[in-house]
């Protein structure tokens, strides 16, 4: 079964999340649990805790779900000895927050080498990184997103994942959340068949699917290989409808989160409806 969804708001609370996933038939959702443009937030409060746990009960929605996602600020593999210190302090608040939220996963971008040091080395201090955070919490996996590689972000192919996750000590708390948008800017070239199958065998290869923890699904405004960040509402953009439609067939993509970050939110209930149909629909 898929778990389809969104990042939903948390404008007055993170307990408003699941109300909002709700409202748009979301099965599955992605929040902020901090403001993800500060480098510092204010504790939740325990009834905000409280109230977002039982929101989530009541609505049916299982950490296993549910996508945090962090500050974009933070940099795991910063050059810059200060910004790193940040960096590793402001990712092991954000854990911490999905400890106290009951929640299981925390979805993050790798890092940027900033042109100052090399691939390998920043990929080395990432997994530093992750380790010394994995070392300090419990029970929330830390989820690697790969990037459009854009500017100097790593990440963008799933060797080098695969690189940070060989040097990850507890590799039941590590896993990897597709962002489809961000594959296809990179060079996967999912919007055919072929492309398609080479992509998700390479992933098998130089990951593995037991590492599949979540998915962001978005067409992207830009060119297979183009190396830029935007996304595009599902069917709408370079990617195209094809590519949803070989994705809502395949198993390896069942109960995970798959979660929407497309920039039209009106559009986010009519684009699970359509996800959806494409599950019952008969193969040729
Ligand atoms: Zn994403
Ligand atoms: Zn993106």
């Amino acid at each position: 079964m898929k778990y389809i969804g969104a990042h939903v708001s948390v404008e007055s609370g993170v307990s408003n999340a699941p109300l909002n996933a709700a409202k748009i038939g979301a099965k599955a959702f992605a929040l902020f649990t901090r403001n993800p443009s500060r480098w510092t937030s204010p504790a939740i409060k325990e009834k905000e805790i409280a109230a977002f746990k039982e929101n989530c009960e009541r609505l049916g929605y299982s950490p296993d779900h549910i996508l945090p996602h962090d500050s974009y600020l933070i940099n795991l593999g910063s050059p810059d000895a200060e910004k790193l210190e940040k960096s590793r302090t402001a990712f092991l608040d954000e854990l911490h927050r999905c400890e106290q939220l009951g929640l299981t996963m925390l979805n993050f971008h790798p890092g940027s080498h900033l042109k100052l040091i090399d691939t390998e080395a920043c990929l080395d201090l990432i997994a530093e990184s992750i380790n010394m955070a994995l070392e300090k919490s419990s029970g929330v996996k830390a989820v690697i997103e790969n990037t459009a590689g854009q500017g100097s972000n790593l990440g963008f192919t799933f060797s080098q994942i695969g690189h940070i996750i060989s040097k990850i000590d507890d590799k039941s708390r590590i896993g990897v959340c597709v962002d489809t948008c961000h594959a296809f800017a990179a060079g996967y070239d999912l919007a055919t068949a072929a492309g398609y199958k080479t992509a998700w065998d390479e992933f098998e290869r130089e990951i593995g699917f037991g590492y599949l923890s979540a998915m962001h699904l978005n067409d992207s405004k830009k060119g297979v290989g183009s190396k830029v960040d935007r996304h595009e509402s599902i069917g709408s953009g370079a990617i195209g409808k094809d590519f949803f439609k070989m994705l809502m067939k395949d198993s390896r993509m069942d109960n995970i989160p798959l979660i929407l970050e497309t920039p039209n939110m009106e559009l986010w209930q009519q684009e699970i409806e359509w996800l959806y149909s494409l599950e019952s629909e008969q193969s040729e």
